[in-house]
């Protein structure tokens, strides 16, 4: 890095936090003060020092923002035509596309996420509302089937009401927007609980979607913890459905807390994901698969690949090369462009993930980590690690570590790498390196989770199903699958003829 380069950084920083301001709640069009509990404090993951105090919503209010939800979709939001309301979601996409350079360096500051790779979450964030608004134009017709002379039938698709929407720290902003825009687009108001580790850019999306001039309560945002603010979101009884984005034991917590009111879940859970590699798989690219899979984003990415199996016939030019590329990735400030790896997102986490590092040596792996640079003393910087040895029975191999370590494992045959796959509770993603297009096809069927790229990595297209099976999750985000979670599918029956009707009573 160079002296020159170490300033560039520092003064963004630097003007970055200059521009952060204390965060209020965003309820019925208002930025305003809560008034349940004192503020927190927001820490900055490079340094560990304080950025900013934000509002700490609980009980009371979240009944506000339900209270104002409510309002809005019984008002003018509901009322508001097709057409009319979808102009209000693509002027967000345009906002937001227009402060992709001001969004990306405020979620690098406050999550550790480098600053290459916030920046196409942020583009993606923008493409969501696209996304959405052009699929609800084209969807919010129904199916119609003329049954025969006497009746017609037709079903139309109508928003539930106020959802609530419960979101992590990792990628925040662009997970936040994955929920908004559908949920909007399809005609319900929002309140949304972000992440308390990640407050900046939910703050300010609130201040975006204010500037787009959607009508007051139809968006609404309650930062806070999940034991204050998000618990009283999900035990409302005018809370109609909860879209959870998280852990898996929160998950579970969520629904048994929203279970009284009967709500609806989508839940985006945790994961284990293994990565495949056959010995006739184009091993140079399944090698930056790999790398990227498990070292993007810090590794606190819910589809990493954090278990590699690679076939024994290549295992060992494999390892070296990892080791390599392990020895190779830039670790560093999240400010800078040529960052691959940045701090974790809190201290917490952090030594969470430190801890599973010993418990891997106690289990008997070897740990092989790549170089934290100096200047990174401050910050929750784990170095890309590999854990060499590993085998199913452990628990750094059963359980999501979400930080930058891989466990490293071989096979000898196609059937035993698959029982080993799935020896797991998670089912969320998988990927499997192959030339031989049989065993890919055999392979991917057979890998117990909800998505599953061959010689592929992590590429999404919006309009197919994102989620998991098993403990990773309950439904499916993206495209019709999403459409209809927000919404309610109701029948229509009109009489076309004087058909028959039993004439109870009549003399
Ligand atoms: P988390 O479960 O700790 O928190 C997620 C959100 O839930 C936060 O907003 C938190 O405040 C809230 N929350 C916590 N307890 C709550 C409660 N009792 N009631 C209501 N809300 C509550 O998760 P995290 O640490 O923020 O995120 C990391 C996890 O998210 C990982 O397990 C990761 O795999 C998962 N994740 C999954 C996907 C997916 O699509 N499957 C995507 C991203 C992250």
């Amino acid at each position: 890095m160079s002296s020159n380069s170490v300033s560039v950084v520092n003064q963004t920083r630097e003007e970055v936090k200059n521009a952060v301001k204390d965060i209020q709640l965003y309820i019925d069009g208002q930025f305003v003060n809560a008034k349940s509990h004192d503020p927190f404090v927001n820490y900055d993951p490079f340094k560990n020092e304080e950025i900013n105090q934000v509002a700490h919503g609980g009980k009371e209010d979240i009944d506000q923002a339900v209270a104002a939800a409510r309002k809005a979709f019984k008002g003018e939001w509901g009322r508001m035509p097709l057409k009319e309301r979808l102009s209000y979601i693509h002027k967000i996409a345009d906002l937001v596309d227009e402060h992709i350079e001001e969004i990306a360096p405020l979620e690098s500051f406050d999550t550790g996420l480098p600053i290459s790779q916030t920046r196409k979450m942020v583009a993606r964030a923008a493409n969501n509302f696209r996304f959405y608004a052009e699929m609800v134009s084209s969807r919010l017709v129904g199916e119609v089937y003329p049954v025969d002379d006497e009746f017609i039938n037709y079903t139309v698709y109508n928003p539930v009401g106020v959802a609530g929407l419960i979101t992590p720290w990792n990628a925040p902003f662009m997970l936040e927007t994955w929920k908004i825009a559908p949920a909007l687009a399809t005609g319900n108001t929002v309140v949304l609980k972000p992440a308390e580790w990640s407050p900046l850019t939910a703050n300010r999306l609130a201040e975006i979607i204010d500037k787009a001039g959607l009508p007051d309560g139809v968006f609404n945002v309650v930062h806070g913890h999940g034991e204050t603010a998000g618990a009283s979101l999900v035990a409302h009884p005018d809370v109609e459905l909860i879209s959870f984005t998280g852990e898996t034991k929160t998950g579970s917590e969520i629904m048994k807390n929203g279970a009284d009111s009967l709500k609806d879940f989508s839940m985006e859970l945790g994961g284990k994901s293994p990565i495949i590699v056959f010995d006739d798989a184009d091993v140079e690219r399944a090698l930056d698969a790999c790398t990227w899979g498990i070292f993007s984003f810090n590794g606190e990415r819910c589809t990493a690949n954090s278990r590699l199996y690679v076939h024994e016939n290549i295992a060992e030019e494999f390892i070296a090369a990892l080791k390599e590329r392990v020895a190779n990735i830039v670790v560093g400030d999240p400010m800078n462009d040529n960052t691959q790896v940045g701090p974790l997102i809190h201290r917490e986490h952090y030594e969470n993930v430190q801890s599973y590092l010993k418990l891997a040596e106690q289990e008997g792996c070897e740990v092989v980590s790549g170089h934290v640079p100096e200047g990174c003393s401050s910050g929750n910087f784990i170095a890309p690690t590999v854990l060499l040895h590993a085998n199913n029975q452990m628990q750094v191999v059963q359980e999501e570590i979400f930080g930058p370590v891989l466990a490293a494992m071989t096979f000898t045959n196609e059937e035993e790498v698959i029982e080993k796959a799935n020896d797991v509770k998670y089912g969320l993603a998988g990927y499997v390196w192959t030339n031989d297009i049989k065993r890919g096809h055999r392979v991917a069927q057979a890998v117990e989770s909800g998505m599953l790229w061959v010689n592929s990595q992590n590429v999404r297209d919006l309009r197919t199903p994102f989620g998991g099976s098993k403990h990773s999750g309950i439904g499916r985000e993206g495209g019709h699958y999403a459409f209809e979670f927000y919404t309610e599918p109701k029948i229509i029956h009109v009489a076309m003829s004087d058909h028959y009707i039993p004439q109870f009573g009549k003399k």
